[in-house]
């Protein structure tokens, strides 16, 4: 039974929330009956009264019987009214409880798959590095070999520093606002160098870029690369091979426009808002193909929220997602 309840979690729930509203409709009938029961009685021993001795007029037509049944229908009145809003309060409340009990499922879903990604995300580059060094250690290798074990060390190592980077951020942007500088920042040079960095990358994807120059923008530079990096990092993750990305930047009035674009696999309609939660990833651990940690949007999500700007993700035409951030002026 327990095993039951366990696998799927909302069935204990239902069966409460089922027997509540059944219990309370019983009641509501059985205050209904015996409000009615107690009219009955009450009349007909008024009748009884009420005829024992010779009366000029019907006993309906009496004040005493006009008094009696005015009482039965504001009873019946109150009854109705008073068990519909139990009701009503009941439903809102058993939703609420609900939902809350399913946000906190899916938080523990979440949670769960981000120890396992993390544990992954972690692992592997660590063993490509030990084995990189073990290689070193043990073989003389020619120059052409140990750049290439070089430089696959590195890029294991800059992905072991860009996860342990937005964790530590995405724990500051949790405690607040506090520690984010607001220094003058040129955002043209910045995205400008933070696109070069991805031009060379693995899948061949040509990365392009329209930014407009001379943008200065009240910003924490750190906080602001992280945004621009996890949202290209997505691009390329979530892109085939051979296909293309475009970043741009431009000032209209002092607000500030950066889209990201790409030709990927989009985001379908039911999951846009979803993907900003904290660990949130499309799709399950067993299907998807991608690794990662859910916490990049939550950051990017967050930290545009933080200096009041506002975040979108629409379809790209054909093919792929655009995510576009608007920072007030
Ligand atoms: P992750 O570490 O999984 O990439 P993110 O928070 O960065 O975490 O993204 C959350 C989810 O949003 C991803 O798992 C992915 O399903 C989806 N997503 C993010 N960016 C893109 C994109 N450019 N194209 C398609 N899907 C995306």
């Amino acid at each position: 039974m327990l095993k039951l309840f366990g696998k799927s979690p909302f069935l204990l729930f239902y069966i409460v929330f089922g027997y509540i509203i059944v219990f309370s409709l019983w009641w509501g009938y059985l205050l209904f009956s015996k409000n009615e029961q107690a009219f009955t009685e009450k009349m007909q021993l008024d009748r009884i009264n009420y005829q024992s001795t010779p009366n000029p007029i019907k006993y309906e037509e009496t004040q005493s019987y006009l008094q009696l049944l005015t009482k039965y229908k504001k009873d019946r009145i109150m009854v109705l009214s008073e068990g519909l809003f139990f009701l009503f309060l009941q439903i809102i409340g058993l939703i609420q409880v609900r939902r809350i009990f399913g946000k906190e499922i899916e938080l523990a879903i979440q949670q769960t798959n981000f120890l396992h990604s993390i544990t992954h995300e972690l692992k592997s580059p660590l063993s490509s590095v030990k084995l990189a060094l073990q290689t070193f250690q043990k073989r003389t290798l020619e120059p052409a070999q140990k750049e290439k074990l070089i430089n696959n060390a590195l890029s294991d190592v800059a992905r072991l520093e860009s996860l342990v980077e937005n964790i530590l951020f995405a724990a500051k942007i949790e405690r607040n606002t506090h520690g984010f500088a607001n220094e003058d920042v040129n955002l043209s040079d910045l995205v400008h160098s933070i696109a070069e960095k991805f031009e060379i990358n693995k899948k061949n994807i040509l990365i392009q870029s329209d930014i407009q120059e001379g943008i200065y923008y009240h910003i924490d530079q750190l906080g602001f690369t992280s945004v621009v990096m996890n949202l290209i990092e997505n691009a390329i993750k979530y892109s085939e091979a051979d296909t293309g990305i475009l970043i741009s930047l431009c000032s209209a009035d002092g607000t500030i426009i950066l889209t990201v674009k790409d030709e990927g696999s989009g985001i379908p309609d039911e999951y846009k808002k979803k993907v900003f939660e904290k660990f949130y990833r499309v799709g399950n651990e067993d299907t998807r193909k991608t690794k990662g940690t859910g916490l990049g949007l939550f950051i990017v999500g967050r930290f545009v929220e933080i200096y009041k700007g506002k975040i979108a993700v629409m379809d790209n035409i054909p093919k792929g997602s655009i995510f576009k951030i608007t920072l007030p002026k």
